[in-house]
């Protein structure tokens, strides 16, 4: 198309390409600028879905307006060609500064990361989410602010997600696909870009993606099931805050994510702030909050920097103080620092009347049996810690006192969702790569010690014979332990917990296994008997680290997973049999 026309542009030279369209240089002949100009490549693919798409791409650009989005100068229609010209940024994408650069500095990441979250925000308050958040798609104008493009496959909220989602590109890109784009559940949102956010900063800060495979499957199925790694494994000496923020936004449960490119931002821009002023920032393996100091330092400064090493950046509140009560994390408000005198004086009125007037409540109109349970299941179906504080406070505490011996099975379920949750929110403190640094963070003797000796088991169990083989040594841990003690059973809890993880993950597995595997019979019985093979072999080198699956490769792909050789039909392993 070179030395051609689409209306008034004169299409000059080729700048990009993608799955959809190929992006030139041209000369708006009316103005003498430049522009950059999109059109659709001459897929073999269904046109129409092609245009379709292409129009919706050219509809939202021309839609926005903003300064970290690419800016729309007009669309048309020239000869048969569809085209979308934008204005022409001169400074190359994220993805040509990272071939250069493989790892940038955290001030510049969270420099450009704010500008990400405003162009992301701005367009999800409009309904669009933009599904591809990648390096090549984010471009540098001269003066190095960062732009967001390529609204190709991105999606309006308000339409129904099917209609995009067969069209001829790989929706989204594996390695920064949120589960949920994976699974097709829970539907996408505005978390599905938050995640991708997450895997680009992840990817900025130490020049790798946080999972990489050696095909989109098998990065898909890291994205639904592995558990992804810190930052600071890989650059120890960023802000703690964001090692945990970038963490939070990989969350696989679009829930746990932070609540909005908004938040995200502003904790962001906390950051920067503290930064410009000199602040002492803490970083994972040094800096502010030194080890030493950790001893003297109020409960509430305790409960931060536990709070910031929970992974999942949900803890809303405090957790727990050393040697406090049963459930410590649930005694919140308690560990508050100092208290405003008239406060308290306030406080105790408003406390004296609302007594009176739930004592009066109570006298005449206790509440049954069936209503303090229906309460309970409320609170307890709340996400919410204060939720689950007043379940035990005005449920659990009233069943006791009112029907002792009665719905004993009901309160011990509610309890063990407290207990299990305290034994999480624990053992990401005890399990967390800085743990031997801070007193705090050391196993104590009895149960604590018991975890993280098994924890330690099963990783090397893992390593020697696969999951299966781990599994066998929580089963150990739960034998090691009394669950009827009050100590002990919250981490009873936690190691069925983690035995109900590997066994969903190793089914996850073996469904994806036997879904290749469908596969490669699928085209033998075509006659593709090459692909088939070779698809086969792929699914050996992939998941033949994997003994669970042993038998199903051996049985349906008629491949030996530890030598690698075919197996022949008599049954026996060709070549060499290692006499034992
Ligand atoms: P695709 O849908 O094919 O991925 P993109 O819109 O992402 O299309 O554009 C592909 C490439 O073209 C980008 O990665 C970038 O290198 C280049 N490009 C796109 N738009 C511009 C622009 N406005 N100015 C300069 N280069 C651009
Ligand atoms: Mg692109």
């Amino acid at each position: 198309m070179i030395g051609q026309n689409l209306g008034t542009f004169l299409i000059e030279e080729k700048i990009g390409s993608g799955a959809m369209g190929v992006v030139y240089r041209a000369l708006h002949e009316k103005t003498g600028k430049t522009a950059a100009v999109k059109v659709i490549t001459n897929e073999a693919g269904s046109k129409a879905r092609v245009n379709e798409r292409f129009e919706r791409e050219a509809d939202i650009l021309q839609k926005f307006r903003h300064p970290n989005i690419v800016r729309f100068l007009a669309r048309g229609r020239y000869q048969g060609t569809n085209y979308v010209a934008m204005e022409y940024l001169t400074g190359g994408t994220l993805e040509d500064l990272l071939d250069q650069q493989t790892s940038l500095p955290w001030r510049e990441v969270v420099d450009y990361a704010i500008q990400i979250c405003d162009a992301l925000h701005y367009a999800h308050q409009q309904q669009i989410i933009h599904r591809d958040l990648k390096p090549s798609n984010l471009l540098f104008s001269e003066k190095r602010q960062m732009k967001l493009t390529d609204f190709g496959i991105a999606k309006d909220d308000s339409e129904d997600a099917e209609a995009l989602t067969a069209t001829g590109r790989t929706l989204g890109t594996a390695a920064y696909m949120a589960p949920e784009q994976i699974k097709g559940e829970p539907k996408i949102s505005h978390k599905t870009d938050l995640y991708a956010l997450g895997c680009l900063l992840f990817q900025m800060l130490t020049g790798q993606t946080p999972f990489r495979g050696s095909s989109p499957v098998v990065l898909m199925h890291m994205h639904l099931s592995e558990k992804p790694p810190r930052v600071s494994s890989k650059v120890p000496d960023i802000p703690r805050a964001l090692d945990d923020l970038i963490l939070a936004l990989m969350a696989k449960d679009p829930a746990r994510r932070p609540f909005d490119a908004e938040k995200v931002k502003q904790d962001l821009l906390d950051l920067k702030m503290k930064a410009k002023r000199g602040e002492a920032i803490p970083s994972v393996f040094q800096g502010g909050n030194a080890p030493a100091r950790l001893g003297m330092i109020s409960p509430s400064t305790v409960t931060d920097v536990v709070a910031s090493a929970v992974p999942d950046g949900t803890t809303a509140g405090p957790i727990r103080a050393v040697g406090s009560s049963r459930r410590p994390w649930l005694d919140g408000p308690r560990l508050a620092g100092a208290v405003d005198p008239e406060r308290v004086k306030v406080g105790a009125m408003v406390g004296v009347l609302v007594a009176g007037v739930a004592f009066l409540v109570y006298m005449l109109w206790p509440p049954s049996a069936e209503a303090l349970l229906k309460q309970g299941e409320s609170l307890m179906a709340s996400k919410q810690l204060a939720d689950w504080q007043r379940a035990e406070r005005d449920v659990i505490s009233e069943l006791d006192r009112r029907f002792p011996g009665q719905f004993d099975e009901q309160k011990r379920a509610w309890l063990d969702i407290m207990e299990l949750e305290e034994a999480r929110r624990r053992s990401v403190v005890l399990e967390s790569p800085t743990a031997d640094a801070f007193p705090y963070s050391r196993p104590k003797p009895g149960p604590e010690t018991v975890f993280v000796t098994h924890a330690q088991l099963a990783r090397a169990a893992a390593r020697v014979g696969g999951d299966a083989n781990a599994l066998n040594t929580w089963k150990d841990m739960i034998r090691a332990l009394n669950a009827e003690d009050r100590a002990e059973r919250r981490w009873v809890l936690l190691a069925q917990e983690r035995i109900r993880q590997i066994e969903a993950d190793m089914a996850n597995r073996r469904s994806i296994v036997a879904k290749m595997l469908d596969e490669a019979d699928t085209l033998a019985r075509a006659g593709r008997d090459a692909e088939a093979q070779k698809l086969r072999e792929s699914i050996v080198e992939q998941y033949g680290v994997h003994p669970d699956l042993h038998p199903l490769i051996r049985e349906r792909a008629k491949i030996d997973p530890l030598t690698r050789k075919p197996i022949d039909p008599a049954g026996a392993p060709a070549g060499e049999t290692p006499s034992l």
